[in-house]
């Protein structure tokens, strides 16, 4: 019995907090996505802050299966990370990655971003001489190290501003066994404002460095721009490599921007109510007493709290599901716990599972049911009795969307999903399989 199994059975029994991560709704949204694109258009799905908090190696083994070419990530530690998992495909470090680092990007067959950091070495090369192995410490290398420059068209984060540098490296590299440079990239700054015309801007700029190195022959195998905003706004944004993130996870880069495929939300955040108590009109909830209930209530304490990645703002603001029924978050946020009101559900009672966000929950879905089904069978069969109840009795038109929460704070679905913290553990819809009979995408 693979050793996964029981770790995450004992965690949600221990604690009753749990995530379902539907990566058959990640494969399912990946072929929809793909549907979009030329049959020979790469697809490179950034699997970066651990899979957008889905969990980076899952995510990358599902979109993988579901066809996508290419993983990306932010950071050498994540791509030696997927390395490790015995994932294969390539994979493209968005992010800067120190030139002391090349050798070992190199070494993992991990492709990485040239930006203007690197300028230093192109300097020895071009003016001071050096060989290209020596200035990057390759020698000896077997395989060639496979860079992407980075045009900085209009974001300005990353890369070079002007294209003379860009072409200075493409120049510098031509013939050279150590590096390969395989790609050019810029990225968008607002391809989800429908109105900008920014993102056609940026990629002429593009397109305009791309025609001058081809007229030298140095134009790079693979030319890429889109992002999932981009990549649902026009397929001139496509070129040879699309870049998505959000909307493999099932979310739409910006609640107005429309997805002309169908996307299914990925992510389920759930609990076990740990305590059910009535108290008098007047009560002052958590720290700082910061509401006051104006009636006799019902309390019912949550064990999720902002350490889990649930957001301290959502304070007084919030709200969760529990028996299908809206129940307002009452006070502040603690770290590992929260309250709710639950006057408003009078069926609702210690053990019934509540919904952060995502599917709602299966109404047989209880603490005592889990205890039940853990001790029926063998240490997996409550996942396997979660995960197969939520396959059957959970729907995507029931959900508790981050876009909402995000909303109420300003901010965005990436930022609620990436917060998810480790100690939350993740059951995987794909693993179910493994019990039982193999199992069609939720749509
Ligand atoms: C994260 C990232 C993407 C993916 O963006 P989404 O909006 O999530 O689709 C694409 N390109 C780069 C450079 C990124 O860092």
């Amino acid at each position: 019995m693979p050793v996964w199994v029981c770790y995450h059975s004992a965690m949600i029994l221990h604690r009753g907090t749990f995530a379902v991560v539907d990566d058959v709704a990640i494969e399912s949204n990946i072929r929809n996505l793909r549907t979009l694109l030329r049959p020979d258009t790469r697809m490179l799905v950034a699997v970066k802050a651990n899979g957008y908090g889905h969990g980076a190696i899952a995510v990358a083994q599902a979109v993988l299966r579901a066809g996508a070419t290419d993983i990306g990530v932010a950071s050498l530690e994540e791509a030696l990370e997927l390395r490790c998992a015995g994932i294969r495909a390539p994979i493209l470090v968005l992010g800067v990655v120190p030139v002391a680092a090349a050798r070992t990007a190199a070494e993992h067959d991990i492709d990485i971003t040239v930006s203007s950091d690197w300028q230093p070495v192109l300097q020895a090369i071009t003016d001071g001489g050096v060989a290209v192995a020596t200035a990057l410490g390759l020698a000896g290398l077997a395989q060639p190290l496979r860079i992407h420059l980075k045009y900085d068209t209009g974001m300005a984060r990353l890369g070079y501003r002007e294209e003379a540098p860009l072409l200075a490296w493409a120049r510098a590299l031509q013939g050279e066994s150590s590096v390969t440079v395989s790609g050019l990239f810029t990225h968008l700054a607002s391809a989800d404002v429908m109105e900008s015309s920014t993102a056609a801007e940026q990629l002429q700029k593009l397109a305009d460095l791309v025609q001058r190195l081809g007229a030298e022959g140095l134009r790079p195998a693979v030319v890429h721009a889109a992002n999932s905003a981009a990549m649902m706004r026009s397929d001139a944004y496509h070129l040879d490599m699309v870049r998505v993130g959000i909307s493999a996870y099932g979310y739409r880069p910006n609640p107005v921007v429309e997805s002309p495929v169908p996307l299914i939300p990925a992510i389920s955040l759930y609990a076990f109510l740990t305590r059910v108590e009535t108290v008098a009109a007047g009560t002052a909830i958590g720290y700082g007493g910061t509401h006051v209930t104006t009636r006799r209530s019902v309390i019912g304490t949550v064990p999720v709290g902002y350490a889990d990645g649930y957001p301290r703002w959502l304070s007084n603001r919030g709200s969760v599901v529990i028996h299908g029924q809206r129940a307002p978050i009452l006070g502040r946020i603690c770290m590992d716990q929260l309250m709710v009101d639950l006057t408003d559900i009078p069926a609702a009672a210690t053990g019934d599972c509540v919904c952060l966000y995502g599917r709602h929950a299966p109404a047989s879905w209880t603490a005592e049911a889990v205890w039940r089904k853990t001790r029926a069978g063998a240490p997996d069969f409550a996942e396997d009795w979660l995960l197969r109840t939520y396959q059957r009795e959970t729907s995507p038109a029931a959900v508790l969307s981050l876009d909402e929460l995000a909303e109420l704070g300003d901010t965005i679905s990436y930022e609620l999903m990436c917060a998810l913290s480790t100690r939350v553990p993740r059951l995987y819809l794909s693993r179910y399989n493994l019990f039982d009979m193999p199992i069609q995408p939720s749509v």
